[in-house]
């Protein structure tokens, strides 16, 4: 293993925060987010999963003899949780063969009566196939919610994506994009529906000036450690840590608390993403020109690299790369994954591989999502991954495939 790097790229291009944003203001972050997204009212909660949460038990109630929820196999561990929380269960949807969507005949075979909800998922800023999701889902009467907790301003048709579903959410957690360390946005063009969310917010999420203080002080550390010397200290070195003793789940930061806590976002928090939220469109702009080259770079070599559907227009934390084989994507990985490069994985494993969410997730055969998970890779798109050390990663990749 080599040796700790001094710097480090972010496995993801998270908005950076200026120093300046910390100085508080106007709490509209969840309404300059709309009219900058063009979405109707957003609803700002303290999680993406308490989001969804959230979602879940608003729909459980209108439809309470529906206890399942459709999930693709390959997705984050905290959908599971939530919806364990929510007193639902999952039900996995493989993965169409190398791809990131639901398989079409496998969400048909799993969207049944018991079924309250599908939940097709934008994974990596990639656009997700909705449609099937929601000609499906609406055979059997069950609901669509869109997860977009990776895909903040990505774009289907010329509208953000969650509204072609019943439901959206997106996530504002330390490295998807805008981050005010945790926190989440729920979004419906139902306005029936946003009411009932509103409502069901307003009883159930209490105040918990506790948490709201630890995320105030870990959101003032994000800002100052959200450069590449201090992410060597806050990402680095755990994630190397984590690697020296073979425990991937940890490296990528996959394993999860089992339940979600549910607080109100307060006043300093939301002040500080408002004022971030005005430098988001030139950013997400600067990556995506930046992603398009590198993209064709990749693929120059014949690698993989996921698109997304005509017509959509996602967003660029990184490039997710599908390589040939798993032992191609290790030869790849074991030389750049601590190497500080912003090379790593998305999530470790399909969900029935995760031994923590053994109570939680069924131990269904779902070879498609296995295989995605043993064949990718992710490149970071962090403006902080300079085109020299960009040519260096593509030819440990181009070595790796030869
Ligand atoms: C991160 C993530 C979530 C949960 O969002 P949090 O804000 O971290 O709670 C849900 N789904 C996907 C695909 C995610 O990546």
């Amino acid at each position: 293993m080599s040796r700790a790097p001094r710097w480090e790229i972010p496995p993801t291009a998270g908005l950076p925060l200026h120093l300046l944003d910390l100085r508080g203001g106007r709490a509209n972050l969840a309404a300059r987010l709309a009219a900058q997204l063009g979405t109707p009212p957003l609803q700002l909660e303290c999680s993406g999963t308490a989001a969804l949460l959230l979602a879940l038990e608003v729909l459980r109630a209108r439809q309470p003899d529906r206890p399942v929820v459709v999930v693709p196999a390959y997705t984050c561990p905290l959908v599971a949780i939530a919806i364990h929380q929510a007193g639902l269960r999952v039900r996995l949807c493989d993965l169409r063969p190398g791809h990131y969507d639901m398989d079409p005949q496998a969400l048909a075979d799993a969207c049944r009566e018991d079924t309250l909800a599908v939940i097709p998922t934008h994974l990596a800023g990639r656009v997700a196939d909705v449609d099937t999701a929601v000609a499906v889902a609406g055979r059997v009467g069950a609901y669509v919610i869109e997860d977009g907790a990776q895909a903040l301003g990505a774009r289907d048709r010329g509208a953000s994506v969650g509204l072609r579903g019943d439901v959206g959410f997106f996530s504002l957690a330390a490295g998807k994009g805008l981050s005010i360390y945790e926190g989440g946005l729920l979004l419906t063009r139902d306005a029936q529906l946003r009411e009932a969310l509103r409502e069901e917010s307003a009883w159930r999420v209490p105040r918990r000036p506790t948490w709201e203080f630890r995320r105030c002080v870990e959101l003032a550390g994000l800002a100052m450690l959200y450069r590449p010397r201090g992410l060597a200290l806050a990402y680095g070195r755990p994630l190397r840590r984590a690697l020296q003793r073979d425990d991937k789940v940890a490296a990528v930061g996959d394993a999860f608390a089992p339940t979600v806590p549910l607080h109100r976002v307060g006043r300093w928090r939301q002040a500080v993403g408002a004022h971030a939220v005005a430098r988001l469109p030139e950013f997400l702009a600067t990556l995506r020109r930046q992603a398009y080259v590198r993209r064709a770079r990749l693929r120059r070599l014949g690698v993989e690299v996921f698109d997304d559907p005509r017509g959509a227009q996602g967003t660029w934390p990184c490039l997710l790369l599908q390589l040939p084989d798993e032992h191609s994507r290790d030869q790849a990985l074991a030389q750049l994954w601590t190497a500080g490069l912003g090379v790593s994985r998305l999530f470790i494993h399909a969900l029935p591989d995760y031994a923590y969410l053994a109570d939680r997730v069924p131990r269904a055969p779902v070879p498609n999502a296995r295989a995605f998970a043993q064949r990718t890779l992710t490149v970071s798109n962090s403006p902080w991954l300079d085109d020299a050390v960009f040519e260096h990663i593509v030819e440990v990749i181009g070595r790796a495939i030869a």
